[in-house]
């Protein structure tokens, strides 16, 4: 049992949230705390995309740990999409993230893990995946939430390229489609019509 179980919200990504837990409650990385739990992954990996998409069982882990298990949104649009001939990539391998939105919210959005989604709407910038200073991909068993490795910091925000408009009318159609609401007439006509099924491909 943990001492520090704060609950997930309900957009935050369920692999990110684990991140969280695991820096508040002082482990490594979220291998090193699932095996903690009893997860017999060899070599401190867990099932991070079949977390995303349901496909992974981790309640027993989530319970464990004192941890109030959510079924993840992410997982009802992974389970939408499933059709015969269908691409089922929706979502990335390893995360992407807002710094701004990190640093308000204290949480990481599951928006960011679909691989259609590629720029915050809020801040109008283009989610980061890679340091600039060490040219890696952000990884989901970083020892904080908020940096890529220790010394070094998300970029600050006046690097971070800002999103075309035409990316953005993208990504707030793509927001749409994923909360199985009608998009808005401003909407591009490519889009408009599309359902989960256009997503990936
Ligand atoms: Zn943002």
């Amino acid at each position: 049992m943990l001492l520090i179980r704060p609950n997930r919200h309900f957009d935050e990504c369920i692999v990110s949230y684990l991140i969280r837990i695991s820096e508040q409650n002082g482990f490594h990385h979220i291998g090193h705390l699932l095996q903690h739990a009893g997860l017999p992954w060899k070599n401190f990996r867990i099932p991070t995309h079949q977390m995303i998409t349901g496909e992974y069982d981790i309640e027993p882990y989530f319970s464990k740990l004192g941890l109030d298990y959510t079924y993840p949104r992410t997982a009802d649009t992974f389970n939408s999409s499933q059709f015969p001939h269908f691409t089922t990539k929706i979502f990335v391998k390893t995360p992407k993230i807002c710094p701004e939105c990190l640093g308000e919210m204290g949480y990481s959005s599951d928006l960011w893990s679909h691989i259609a989604y590629t720029a915050c709407i809020k801040h109008k910038l283009l989610l980061v995946d890679t340091s600039p200073k060490t040219g890696k991909r952000l990884s989901w068993y970083r020892s904080s939430l908020n940096e890529f490795s220790e010394s070094d910091p998300f970029p600050p925000v006046k690097s971070i390229p800002k999103a075309s408009t035409a990316t953005l009318a993208f990504t707030r159609a793509m927001v749409y489609l994923i909360e199985g609401r009608d998009p808005p007439k401003s909407t591009p006509s490519a889009i408009r019509g599309c359902t989960v099924l256009c997503w990936g491909v």
